[in-house]
């Protein structure tokens, strides 16, 4: 998926209700820009911006759009999928793993699990619940393990209504500087 790619699916499906976790109070592509604008006031690398900005890509299809909401819908390994012709792993790994991440912090952490919004408890259920002990070792053994998990707290914070963030031209300048 390259930049024009991005940009058509944005503008398809990005003023759709950012639904991916039922429905929030933010469009699709203010919930990826909040996303960025969170990693870039984090100090995170440009690949690590574009994955939070691209995070939830999968998302953005037509499959997506007719899926039941009673099903994972997998969008993390769809995203990472449509990601991975064109951006090296830095992006692809942290869009792939950002779904185990909450599993992981779920489970390790019960303050997180308390903090998480009705439609992301909704979600989780579907996606396994919070990680067994295997799978958190297996979690911590990811080479991208520490940037999933620092991408899935942005993703958390990143629904916020009317919140002013730079527009998708910012963000998509960094797709030169991850090849
Ligand atoms: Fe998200």
């Amino acid at each position: 998926m390259d930049k024009n790619g991005i940009v058509t699916l944005f503008a398809m499906h990005g003023m759709r209700h950012y639904s991916g976790e039922r429905a929030e109070a933010v469009t699709a592509l203010e919930h990826s820009l909040q996303c960025a604008t969170l990693a870039q006031q984090d100090g995170a690398s440009a690949g690590l911006i574009l994955a939070a900005l691209l995070h939830d890509i999968g998302h953005m299809t037509r499959r997506s759009e007719s899926i039941r909401d009673d099903v994972d819908d997998l969008h993390e390994l769809i995203g990472a999928r449509m990601l991975s012709r064109e951006l090296p792993p830095s992006v692809t790994e942290p869009v792939r793993l950002h779904v185990a991440a909450k599993r992981y912090l779920c489970a390790v952490d019960p303050a997180y699990m308390a903090g998480l919004s009705p439609a992301s408890v909704h979600s989780l259920s579907l996606q396994g619940g919070p990680m067994s002990g295997a799978e958190i070792e297996r979690y911590k053994g990811e080479a991208y393990a520490e940037d999933g998990l620092r991408l899935r707290r942005w993703d958390d914070l990143a629904k916020t209504p009317g919140r002013a963030t730079p527009p998708l031209e910012h963000f998509l300048a960094l797709l030169g500087c991850v090849r």
